[in-house]
């Protein structure tokens, strides 16, 4: 039988990988929903071409074109309810949560309510309600497979309770990003294209900035401390330059245990997929990859974060220690200082800046509910905005 599949965020890169998962095994799943932001004629062609029963976009004008061009092929739902809607429907058996940004937290929430599985690709969403989602689950019959390649590696390698027991410690590797060897000395000339070139990964906007400045990897450090519930000083970062090793855990009996594929998200997304469906359905083979190829020869280098190069990891991990209501404040800052570089509004050494400047300015509170992590998320955007009206300085000419 097909399991159908609710995808959010189905016209970004996670959301458009899956559907080249579902494209290469049609006997193995289908698309029931499909919702967008605001491209609404990709998301028309992604419905001609899947069928799906309904179409969301969060962008009202974009959901009324889309339904002019669809007419009544399918249901066209818009706004945040629309969204809501397509995470929580009975019919679908696996949502796919590939919203970008804290705009995806409601959606991850609603759809633990409604006890639904879910491959969770949007991390900020466990950044910003992190111990909210962990509270909500424990009510819930709903279960999270991560897609995020470190975080899967690493479920991978942590998969029944006894090899939980033996860990003691992991590591999310690094590609370094673009700038790993880029002189310090340049990093004020650093501009929105050259940062969105990554060296290994084909990702969003957002996401390939967050890997040029690290805080990617410095949010990884957050979101695998609520995923498997680890203190900070149990999770590593290792630079490795190739993106072949995506996560290791060490075992109290002296193993290393790591996970290798080449660097394509079609991996850990079908594997999610296939861990969702559940036992008794056929093992399917994997047909959106290539092989991976060791015996071609490839070297694979692992080395340290340079800190004074990319400052934010240390404000990530300070984040994490300090708990409350820190990592929501550093994930919003960084939302907004992200959108600040991309637009060419700001240099790019100031995001690591402004995410300081909100830490130490914001108080630190505590994380009762959704109104408190809504807040919070407000009020870093707000010290963000402000600070960089104030300072932001346009990328320095070579
Ligand atoms: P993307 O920018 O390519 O796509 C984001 C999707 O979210 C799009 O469909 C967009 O329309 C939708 N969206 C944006 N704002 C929205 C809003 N306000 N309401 C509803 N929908 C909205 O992003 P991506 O690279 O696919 O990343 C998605 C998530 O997966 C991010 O959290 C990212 O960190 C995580 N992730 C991505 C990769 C990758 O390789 N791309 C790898 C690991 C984790
Ligand atoms: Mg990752």
């Amino acid at each position: 039988m097909q399991t159908a599949l609710s995808i959010l965020g189905s016209t970004g890169s996670i959301g458009q990988q899956t559907l080249q998962i579902v494209r290469d095994h049609p006997e193995q799943y289908k698309v029931l929903c499909l919702t967008g932001g605001n491209n609404w004629q990709l998301l028309v062609e992604q419905a001609l071409e899947f069928k799906p029963q309904i179409v969301a976009m969060a962008d009202t004008q974009a959901a009324q074109y889309a339904a002019k061009e669809l007419g009544e092929t399918v249901k066209v739902l818009s706004g945040e309810a629309g969204i809501l809607h397509a995470a929580s429907m009975p019919q679908s058996d696996i949502v796919v949560a590939a919203i970008v940004g804290f705009a995806g937290l409601r959606s991850v929430i609603e759809a633990i309510r409604c006890d639904k599985a879910i491959a969770l690709a949007n991390k900020e969403s466990l950044i910003a309600g992190g111990a909210l989602l962990q509270a909500t689950l424990r009510t819930s019959k709903s279960k999270v497979v991560p897609v995020d390649s470190e975080h899967n590696s690493i479920f991978q390698c942590l998969d029944d309770k006894d090899s939980k027991r033996r860990a003691s410690k992991i590591f999310l590797t690094a590609s370094g990003g673009p700038f790993l060897n880029r002189p310090l000395n340049t990093f004020s000339s650093i501009t929105p294209g050259e940062a969105v070139k990554h060296p290994r990964w084909s990702m969003g906007a957002k996401i390939s900035i967050d890997s040029a400045t690290l805080v990617n990897k410095g949010l990884e450090v957050i979101e695998a401390a609520y995923l498997f519930d680890l203190p900070a000083h149990s999770i590593e970062i290792l630079v490795h330059p190739e993106s072949i090793v995506h996560g290791l855990v060490d075992f109290v009996d002296g193993a290393t245990h790591a996970v290798l594929y080449p660097p394509d998200m079609k991996v850990p997304i079908f594997h999610a997929l296939e861990t969702l469906r559940g036992a008794g359905t056929p093992i399917a083979n994997n047909r959106s990859v290539a092989e991976l190829l060791l015996s071609e020869g490839k070297s694979l280098n692992f080395l340290a974060v340079d800190h004074a190069r990319f400052p934010a990891v240390d404000l990530c991990y300070a984040a994490l220690r300090e708990g409350k209501s820190s990592p929501i404040l550093l994930s919003g800052a960084n939302e907004v200082a992200v959108e600040y570089f991309l637009q060419n509004k700001c240099q790019f050494p100031q995001i690591a800046e402004v995410i300081s400047a909100v830490l130490n300015t914001a108080k630190l509170r505590e994380v009762s509910d959704f109104e408190d992590v809504v807040s919070i998320d407000n009020a870093a955007r707000t010290l963000a905005n402000t600070w960089l009206d104030k300072y932001a300085k346009a990328p320095a000419q070579n």
